[in-house]
């Protein structure tokens, strides 16, 4: 008798986007003359610069002749991209060794992934609000207890708040997982060195592991910021990274990213090398490697041009960024992030509920956004605003908020 896994019976997401796409469709049936706008997607929308474009066609053609021709190739990637990932890493002042660069098909997977290589009792911490794949793939895994008023028993949720920057402070218990997103989706926020050096303190001192995903590392434009968990002292024998070419070289549905394993990473009943080992292992075992032709693509974005257009195309959605910032700033209503970070998250006016923040700003202002609830529980009484989309399109969107929305 076959039976399902149940933890799949406790999963709460997957309701947020749906649930977006329900009542604007429902809003536009109402009003089929309206033209709604949205600020609400994670998904670029720019299209891949030339150079890039080169090296995927590089990559089409060596599989049209017999003696370039390759089939399956490592599962942890062509060695000329882990060589280019690590150069990167060494730009940053980290070393970073080639064969712990894990070249993958994107970082969401990774980052479902990862959790899977670790002990089914790991306690684990998640920013309050986070990206929703850290918490599903750990509850999907049994990690966590039944959902109950609005959050996870047995998941530590570290609140990310006005008064913290929304940067949190490391859990006051004992946990073993911490994940870390900077910049982060949803809130904008980026840690600073120090913010970073307490988790890992936090991390070698509990044997704890972090899990960071530096997947908006290329939005951060102020130099004294940290691009990489690595570039703390210590960050090597606890934490792990998980990054991708998605939101840098708008690779979303071109799909490539990657993580890096050192191998002095060591944790409870791990000496350093074993946790290295088991990502090889798990990637291995149930991943046959990312396309031929899109490693072409990712080396084309290591590449000097490539980086040049890669930055053009990031400052292009870092001005739609500045246009929503700055139009909802001049209204009066209190935005953070949209600075080294993709989105603005905005605390709804007067105390708003986000969902009601939802149908106010659609109805009024025919913008759809995302509610910060839908990110946890400290999500509440926020806005998450894109800056992904056509410059011109943002701006038709602030301009309607800031002449219909009733404040
Ligand atoms: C968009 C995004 C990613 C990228 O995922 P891919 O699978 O590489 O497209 C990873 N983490 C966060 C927080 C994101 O917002």
């Amino acid at each position: 008798m076959a039976k399902t896994n149940e933890h799949y019976d406790k999963l709460q997401a997957g309701y947020l986007f749906p649930e977006i796409a329900k009542r604007t469709r429902a809003f536009q049936a109402a009003h089929p003359d309206v033209k709604v706008m949205r600020l609400g997607i994670g998904d670029t929308t720019e299209p891949l610069s030339p150079s890039v474009i080169a090296g995927l066609h590089r990559g089409v053609e060596k599989l049209a002749d017999v003696k370039t021709y390759t089939g399956y190739g490592a599962e942890q990637g062509n060695t000329e991209l882990r060589e280019a990932l690590a150069q990167r890493y060494r730009g940053y002042g980290v070393t970073i060794e080639p064969d712990e660069v894990f070249v993958s098909d994107g970082a969401k997977p990774d980052s479902a992934n990862i959790q899977s290589i670790f002990s089914a009792e790991s306690v684990v911490a998640v920013q309050d609000p986070a990206y929703p794949v850290y918490v599903d793939s750990n509850v999907i895994a049994g990690r966590t207890g039944q959902w109950k008023d609005g959050r996870f028993e047995g998941l530590v949720y570290m609140p990310c708040t006005a008064a913290n920057s929304f940067i949190p402070e490391p859990p006051k218990g004992k946990v073993d997982l911490i994940y870390l997103c900077s910049p982060n989706n949803p809130t904008g926020a980026v840690a600073n060195r120090e913010q970073l050096a307490a988790f890992v303190a936090y991390a070698r001192k509990h044997r704890a592991v972090i899990i960071y995903d530096s997947a908006y590392a290329a939005y951060i434009s102020d130099p004294v910021l940290p691009r990489s968990i690595f570039e703390i002292d210590g960050a090597r024998e606890c934490a792990l990274e998980i990054s991708s070419f998605s939101k840098e070289a708008g690779f979303t549905g071109v799909r490539l990213g990657w993580s890096v394993v050192p191998k002095t990473l060591a944790c409870e009943g791990a000496e350093p090398g074993k946790v290295h080992r088991l990502w090889n292992r798990r990637q291995a075992t149930m991943f046959n490697g990312a396309s031929n032709v899109v490693q072409e693509g990712g080396l084309a974005v290591l590449s000097p041009e490539g980086q040049r257009e890669s930055a053009a195309m990031v400052a292009y959605y870092m001005a739609n960024a500045r246009t929503i910032k700055q139009g909802l700033e001049a209204i009066g209503l209190t935005v953070y992030g949209g600075v080294n970070a993709p989105y603005v998250w905005m605390q709804t006016p007067g105390g708003m509920k986000s969902w009601d923040f939802f149908d106010k700003l659609l109805n009024e202002a025919h913008v759809v956004g995302t509610p910060g609830s839908g990110f946890g529980p400290g999500g509440e009484g926020f806005f998450r605003l894109s800056a992904f989309g056509h410059a011109e399109d943002i701006g038709a969107a602030v301009t309607s908020i800031q002449n219909n929305l009733k404040l």
